[in-house]
């Protein structure tokens, strides 16, 4: 039986000292720490996200803003908005939800927001801080990985850590968070050959493909540390990770529920990153 990894009374925890230090901060400066999300067209997945991240931020005290944009928005619309909240002083922090909608370019989108309001650490700068391992955003999916392996006190260093998945959104950048804790890594990717054999090595498995019930059991070590990030819907709509997870669980020593697992700990993350973007331009 493993144990379950909570991340939701994890991000309560990790929100609940967030919060004082936001005070504090506030308190200090004068200000709040500031968040603009923008969004483009209608796509009800990231409505929700969007929802949740303007709801998370007024929990710990932040101010937040919320650019919901007609899906017909053109380029120089956009970028006029980001040069906007560029330069707006109560805004330290700027995310553009992706996906975008295809006549928009996501890369041109990114550079235009300054990295040092770069909450998200999409911008080939921060991704080249995350790289050479000095950075002051983290990547919010991934950090959230390793806030949950910090608080449940699992130590990366030294093991095995198999991450399936190569985006640049998380399989990526929790490889180099992982690197810098010291762990052993290998990336899988839809080319990988002999899969199977390689996530079996793992002391430590993040499984991030957005399949549904794609790690089963015979890929799993006796006493893995199993960690979901997919997001998917089962054959009955229901919510569910990449981990067949009433297989995979009885033999791992901790797993990640889907929902309830890595989930709530991103946007928590993507909050510490506000407070530090806040931090750092009222230096
Ligand atoms: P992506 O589609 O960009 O990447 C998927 C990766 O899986 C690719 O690198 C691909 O090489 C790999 N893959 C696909 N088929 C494979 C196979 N047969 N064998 C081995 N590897 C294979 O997706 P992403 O943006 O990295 O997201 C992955 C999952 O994580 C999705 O379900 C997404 O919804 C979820 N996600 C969750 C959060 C969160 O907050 N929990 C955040 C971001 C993404």
């Amino acid at each position: 039986m493993a144990v379950i990894i909570d991340g939701k009374a994890t991000a309560l925890v990790v929100r609940g000292a967030l919060r004082k230090d936001v005070e504090a901060f506030a308190q200090e400066k004068n200000i709040a720490p500031g968040l603009a999300v923008v969004i483009v067209g209608s796509d009800p997945a990231s409505q929700v996200y969007v929802r949740n991240k303007h709801k998370a931020c007024g929990e710990v005290g932040m101010y937040s803003e919320v650019h919901a944009l007609p899906a017909e928005t053109t380029e120089d619309e956009l970028l006029l908005l980001i040069d906007k909240l560029n330069k707006d002083a109560k805004i330290h922090g700027i995310l553009v939800q992706l996906p975008l909608p295809k006549h928009l370019d996501e890369e041109k989108v990114i550079l235009a927001i300054d990295p040092r309001k770069d909450v998200d650490a999409f911008h080939p700068q921060n991704v080249g801080k995350i790289m050479i391992g000095n950075f002051s955003f983290v990547p919010c999916t991934p950090a959230g990985v390793m806030e949950l392996l910090k608080q449940y006190n699992i130590d990366p260093a030294g093991k095995h850590c198999v991450i399936i998945g190569r985006s640049n959104i998380v399989g990526k950048p929790q490889a180099m968070l992982m690197l810098k804790e010291n762990a052993t890594v290998t990336i899988c990717h839809s080319k990988t050959a002999n899969l199977a054999e390689i996530t079996k090595t793992a002391d430590i498995l993040v499984a991030a493909v957005g399949r549904a019930n794609f790690v089963t059991a015979d890929m799993v070590k006796e006493g893995a540390v199993v960690i979901d990030v997919g997001i998917n819907r089962n054959a009955d709509g229901k919510l569910c990770g990449d981990v067949d997870f009433a297989a995979v669980e009885p033999m791992a020593s901790y797993i990640t529920p889907v929902p309830g697992g890595v989930g709530p700990m991103t946007i928590t993350m993507l909050l510490k990153n506000t407070l530090t973007a806040a931090k750092e331009q009222t230096k």
